[in-house]
């Protein structure tokens, strides 16, 4: 399918992605969606129940991208299995990926961001080892353990709490003085004396050999160190953007983060960004539907004009 032109064409088969081919769809022009491995969900592919998405019950990411991906194939959406690593071009763009070329009038990029991993000694050898960035994957692993969490936002507190239906007891490690998390999750929180909290503080290294131990953190306030016993750690420290396929000179926030106007399009005409790529993206599905929604209807118009 290489070579084919289409009128918009969505790169990323995260929640934003399925939801703007949708939507693209639904305006009546061709549509091609590029999901790297053919694999849709993106961050909440393994959350098996999701927060604040309005269904009639518990639905989780996996289910959510299936359905979605199904819907999309019967709206006629092209799906291409490809990562695309460029596009470049005025008003018809070349997208160009490992697996060819293609172009298209307009572009929606919903490649969203990756987890980031902690720089501290000890945490890369023992990644697969007893750190994990999935508690929805591995908390099963730690039946009746001491765990430790590193992070302060919602999917830190989110994944904790799912942590909670196993571990003895789980450490919240975070560099603030409050969480950035739900109001719902710091109750959890706060209600469970399994839960035990190390404010403005940070893991410094990752303790063991085939396993972990433990790690050690340092209290920034009290300049002290400490190593806590526990044989899993669970880092969710924040998120880098999957920006690296847009021109060098479309702008992006101090963080990478892609800067766009108030119909998400990027500083490159016909080029859009939505979702967790996006600076400001508050980080909730619902917002992530509604980009989605007005980046689509708004590429469809351009198509036409
Ligand atoms: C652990 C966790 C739990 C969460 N739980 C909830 C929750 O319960 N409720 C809620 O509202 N929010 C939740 N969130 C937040 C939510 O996951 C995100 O806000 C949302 O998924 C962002 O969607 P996205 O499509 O913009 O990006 P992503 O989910 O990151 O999807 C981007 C996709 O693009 C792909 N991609 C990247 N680069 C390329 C490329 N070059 N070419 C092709 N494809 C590419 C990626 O592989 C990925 O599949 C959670 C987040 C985390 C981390």
């Amino acid at each position: 399918m290489a070579g084919t032109s289409f009128d918009i064409a969505v790169i990323g088969g995260g929640i934003a992605g399925l939801t703007a081919a949708h939507h693209a769809a639904l305006a009546g022009v061709s549509v091609g969606h590029f999901i790297a491995d053919g694999m849709p969900g993106g961050l909440v592919i393994n959350v098996g129940a999701l927060d604040g998405w309005p269904a009639a019950g518990a639905v989780g990411g996996a289910e959510l991208a299936a359905g979605l991906l199904g819907r999309n194939e019967e709206l006629g959406v092209s799906l291409v299995p490809s990562r695309i690593d460029s596009i470049e071009g005025g008003a018809s763009k070349l997208l160009s990926g490992p697996d060819g070329a293609w172009r298209a009038k307009q572009v929606i990029v919903a490649t969203g961001a990756s987890l980031r991993t902690l720089a501290a000694p000890g945490a890369e050898q023992l990644a697969g080892r007893g750190v994990s960035q999935c508690a929805w994957c591995d908390g099963g692993l730690y039946r009746d353990a001491d765990v430790v969490v590193a992070g302060g936002g919602d999917s830190a507190l989110s994944e904790a709490i799912h942590l909670a239906e196993f571990a003895r007891s789980i450490t919240i490690v975070t560099r603030g003085e409050m969480f950035r998390a739900r109001r719902s999750y710091v109750s959890r929180v706060a209600d469970d004396e399994r839960f035990k909290l190390r404010w403005s503080s940070e893991i410094v290294e990752v303790l063991g050999d085939e396993g972990v131990e433990g790690v050690r953190v340092r209290d920034n306030e009290a300049g002290s160190e400490e190593i806590l016993s526990c044989s899993g750690l669970f880092v969710f420290v924040g998120l880098a953007p999957n920006a690296a396929l847009l021109p060098a000179n479309v702008s992006r926030d101090d963080q990478g983060f892609v800067v766009t106007d108030a119909n998400f399009e990027t500083g490159a005409p016909g080029v859009f960004a939505i979702g967790a790529v996006r600076s400001g993206y508050g980080g909730r599905l619902t917002q992530v539907v509604s980009e989605a929604t007005t980046a689509a209807e708004r590429a469809a118009a351009s198509c036409e004009e």
